[in-house]
């Protein structure tokens, strides 16, 4: 039944972008991978990127691309060109300044809504079914998140585990999905405050106890827990 807005579904407030049934394109790409290995901290503020060359080569997309998504990235203020012998394509120092102008609460909500969707969808799909060994990785990182203090660790954490999550529940092409939603959060919401990201580790570790018994349902009720879970 289609609603007072034309679209269909309870689904009141979608944002029908992130479900427009493409892919990204080139540019929305290298913007959400760069954002990811920020968070990741494969790259860090200050830091100069591979040339265009290599990030293209990586992300199986054109150097040519890359470079026009790197230099909208450098107008934005995120990215910065640096001439020179020592010169090349920088993250900004104030990254994080630059990004929290970016942030898009109506946008952020319906990417939130869609990854939990994804992630009820791989945890429907899986349970039963995981061979042992299967969630090896994600526990791993629910017990390092634990004894994380650092604020930037503790967020590495716990993107890498939905990540890891995706990998071991659907397989590479569903982590490079879970990828693009997770790098495209990170430039359109707050980074969740370390208290947080602890109450939210322990609905991993539901999770991931439920799925190793195979209970589907209170496995889900972990994954959407974890959207709203708060510090106690
Ligand atoms: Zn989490």
């Amino acid at each position: 039944m289609a609603n007072a807005a034309g679209k269909f579904g309870p689904y009141t407030g979608w944002d029908t972008r992130v479900l427009a049934g493409r892919g990204p394109t080139g540019t929305e790409l290298v913007r959400s991978r760069i954002a990811l290995r920020v968070r990741l901290r494969s790259v860090s503020p200050g830091d100069r990127l591979p040339d265009a060359g290599v990030l293209g080569e990586e992300l199986g997309i054109s150097e040519i691309t890359v470079r026009r998504a790197l230099e909208a990235m450098c107008q934005d203020g995120l990215l910065d060109r640096r001439r020179g012998r020592a010169g090349g394509t920088f993250v900004a120092t104030d990254w994080d300044a630059v990004v929290a102008v970016m942030h898009d609460a109506d946008e952020a909500a319906s990417l939130d809504a869609f990854h939990l969707l994804l992630e009820c969808g791989l945890v429907a799909h899986a349970a039963g079914e995981l061979p042992d060994g299967r969630l090896d990785g994600p526990r791993a990182l629910v017990e390092e998140l634990d004894l994380a203090d650092d604020p930037a660790r503790l967020l590495e954490l716990e993107t890498r585990f939905h990540l890891d999550l995706a990998q071991a529940l659907g397989g590479a092409g569903i982590r490079e999905f879970a990828a693009d939603l997770l790098g495209r959060q990170c430039l359109l919401e707050p980074a969740p405050a370390p208290a947080v990201v602890r109450a939210r580790n322990r609905c991993h570790a539901d999770l991931l106890d439920e799925l190793a018994r195979g209970a589907m349902d209170p496995a889900i009720r972990a994954v959407k827990a974890h959207q709203h879970a708060e510090p106690n």
